[in-house]
């Protein structure tokens, strides 16, 4: 990676943190690598019906968020913020953008 680069690794299977039942994803600051899981946005993994743009609006939101701890962004308490969240019900609401403040 040349400086400044950011690498996001997606991956399928359930990620898991020291403490944590379960993450979505995780982001490491210094070396500005990245990852998320799929594994829990989908609506099927809740016994939903099907719905592909939910799971991929999900998949974005917790990319752009993980991405944004690459660049020393911390969690916003703007709910509307896509630095915000702890649960998929937080994710939902939030946008796909930052608040003016995490901008
Ligand atoms: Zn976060
Ligand atoms: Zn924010």
């Amino acid at each position: 990676m040349e400086p400044g680069d950011r690498c996001l690794g997606i991956v399928e299977v359930d990620l898991y943190a020291p403490g944590l039942n379960f993450i979505f994803g995780e982001a490491d600051i210094s070396s500005g690598v990245a990852i998320i899981s799929l594994f829990r946005l989908r609506q099927e993994g809740y016994d939903l019906p099907k719905d592909e743009g939910l799971f991929q609006d999900r998949a974005i939101k917790e990319a752009v968020h993980e991405l944004g701890h690459t660049y020393h962004l911390s969690h916003c308490h703007d709910v509307k913020c896509v630095s915000f969240s702890n649960s998929l019900a937080d994710t939902d609401i939030k946008g796909v953008s930052f608040c003016p403040k995490c901008q």
